[in-house]
């Protein structure tokens, strides 16, 4: 695979790498305690494939059916891909994304928990859970309300049995991210949870300078999504 396009994929990741090095280098932060979660949602397999042949082994997706579509070949071929929910999820689509997804990041709201909690009594699969936070609290936008997280986590723990790895958060469009960054980090070390998702192509160094260790990017290295 030669065509103009693969190279523009494989050129832009290996920016993004060495962006994300930097900013973690910059942060004064161990390397390895950084990783690149690659947003592939919208794009088909085709684009995904020089990606993964380059050795990116994480990425993201929003949407259950979408990536039903697609993963399971991709996986089949890669077996070590590690894939990210992180999107709104569906009750009803909880069984289908605990058999497909190796971490779901947005866990939002006590029905999905519960939905999620019932699927583990019926399988042995048992994808990394994160609890999305909505840190603008914005109506618009999915996640826990920053006053209301620590009573959520608290049912996750000893209500659902669910074990929370980590919090994620997308920051309003329009204000400057680090303040909510610094937030979701406050909640985290509340809980004593080490996995923080956040930052986008637009802001990951902030967001590895706010102490990220997932970040999720998209657009920088697939390009604009039409
Ligand atoms: C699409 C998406 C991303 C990636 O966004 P880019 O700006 O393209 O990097 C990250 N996180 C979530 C939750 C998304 O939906």
């Amino acid at each position: 695979m030669s065509d103009g396009k693969t190279d523009d994929v494989v050129a832009r990741l290996k920016k993004v790498r060495s962006e994300v090095l930097r900013a973690v280098r910059d942060a004064g932060r161990p390397a390895q305690l950084v990783t690149l979660v690659a947003v592939s949602k919208t794009y088909f397999a085709d684009a995904i494939l020089p990606v993964l042949e380059e050795g990116q082994r994480v990425f993201g997706e929003n949407r259950v059916q979408e990536s039903q579509g697609k993963w399971p070949d991709l996986k089949a071929q890669y077996p070590d891909v590690e894939l990210h929910l992180i999107g709104p999820l569906q009750s009803n689509k909880a069984k289908e994304a605990v058999a497909l997804f190796d971490v779901i990041e947005t866990i939002d709201r006590p029905s999905i928990a519960e939905a999620l909690s019932k699927e583990f009594a019926k399988t042995d699969r048992r994808p990394k859970l994160y609890v999305q936070v909505n840190t603008g609290e914005e109506p618009q936008k999915a996640g826990i309300a920053p006053q209301d997280a620590d009573a959520f986590l608290a049912r996750c723990r000893d209500e659902w049995k669910l074990p929370i790895e980590g919090l994620m958060c997308i920051p309003p469009v329009d204000e400057p991210p680090s303040a909510h960054f610094g937030l979701l980090r406050t909640i985290a070390q509340r809980h004593g949870i080490k996995t923080l998702s956040m930052g986008m192509s637009a802001d990951f160094e902030a967001a590895i300078q706010m102490g990220a260790t997932h970040v999720r990017v998209g657009s920088a290295i697939f390009g604009h999504r039409s």
